[in-house]
């Protein structure tokens, strides 16, 4: 993925000169700041769609080495001391078998030595899949869908990975509840995300 990149986001844009994608000139995120390693095109729907649902686990090495690669500068300078994957509701992850984001947080968290806690996060709603909804819908959705399992988050600086990222609705999410139990700066990762134009 070549630049220029949204400053925000990290999604690709067609002109140089826009700093930011339309979506994060538009609204106020809670994240600082994200980056993923490919964009999301017809070739990575299938590749990621197999990955979760047809269980090729042994995508999720090739992901994180092109995550290294595509942002491994980007974390290394934010310098989070926490990894926590974005969490599926326990009935889907049953349902899947493994919950694909915290997959490559493992990986990346033994590539980078960064520590993963993959149950500090809950998903307390079961959600309609976000790709159906529009971004109004997506933001009903995810209200009060995500719980923490202690009260207070001891880390400061916390990386959120995730998969796919469209609007940032997810993350912002997750964030919001990471932010108002101590954590100071939330950061993101996915594998894919959506050109930005
Ligand atoms: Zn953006």
């Amino acid at each position: 993925m070549g630049e220029p990149l949204c400053k925000k986001c990290g999604k690709p844009l067609s002109t140089a000169e826009a700093e930011y994608c339309p979506d994060c000139g538009r609204k106020k995120h809670l994240y600082v700041r994200g980056r993923a390693a490919l964009e999301y095109d017809s070739v990575m729907r299938e590749s990621i769609g197999r990955f979760k649902y047809k269980n090729r686990r042994e995508y999720g090495d090739f992901y994180v080495q092109e995550l290294l690669r595509a942002c491994g500068e980007a974390v290394r300078s934010w310098n989070p001391d926490l990894l926590i994957p974005i969490p599926l509701h326990k009935s889907r992850r049953r349902k899947r078998g493994f919950n694909q984001a915290e997959l490559i947080a493992r990986g990346l968290g033994k590539e980078l030595g960064i520590p993963v806690s993959a149950d500090s996060l809950l998903r307390t709603k079961k959600t309609s899949p976000q790709k159906e909804l529009n971004d109004q819908e997506r933001k009903s959705n995810l209200k009060n869908a995500f719980q923490l399992a202690k009260d207070n988050v001891k880390f400061k600086k916390i990386l959120l990975i995730d998969d796919i990222y469209t609007t940032g609705s997810t993350i912002d999410a997750a964030a919001s509840v990471l932010l108002d139990h101590g954590a100071e700066k939330v950061y993101f990762l996915c594998i894919s995300i959506g050109r930005g134009y």
